[in-house]
């Protein structure tokens, strides 16, 4: 399924890119809900962690690498969230699998 990550990882719409190898991109989220919020999405179109497969698992140690080398990017090592929405009821808005990276100043404030 075509998603706006979709054209964003094909550079159709434009993203302002934080991280990226042959397997993730990381972008600023257009909405941020904290002083640095960031989605680190694998370039592979799969629609939730629910339906992630085991032979895509490895994609999660290529999610927690790019969360590590952004949090030394923006100097937040000591302090940062990693979520991800599952399905609707959770608030999934945009059905490719992608993980919020949320940082600053009123992390305690941060859903
Ligand atoms: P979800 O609600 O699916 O967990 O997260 C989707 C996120 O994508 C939201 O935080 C939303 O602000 C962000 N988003 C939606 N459209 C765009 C876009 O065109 N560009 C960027 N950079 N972020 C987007």
């Amino acid at each position: 399924m075509t998603t706006i990550f979709t054209k964003i990882i094909s550079g159709e719409i434009p993203s302002e890119k934080v991280f990226e190898n042959e397997k993730i991109i990381a972008i600023k989220d257009i909405h941020p809900k904290a002083p640095i919020h960031i989605l680190i999405i694998p370039k592979k179109p799969i629609h939730d962690l629910q339906s992630l497969q085991k032979e895509d698992f490895h994609l999660l140690g290529e999610i927690v690498t790019a969360a590590q080398e952004i949090a030394k990017k923006f100097h937040v090592e000591n302090g940062y969230r990693l979520v991800t929405n599952n399905g609707l009821k959770a608030g999934q808005t945009i059905f490719h699998l992608h993980f919020h990276f949320l940082a600053g100043d009123k992390m305690r404030d941060l859903p």
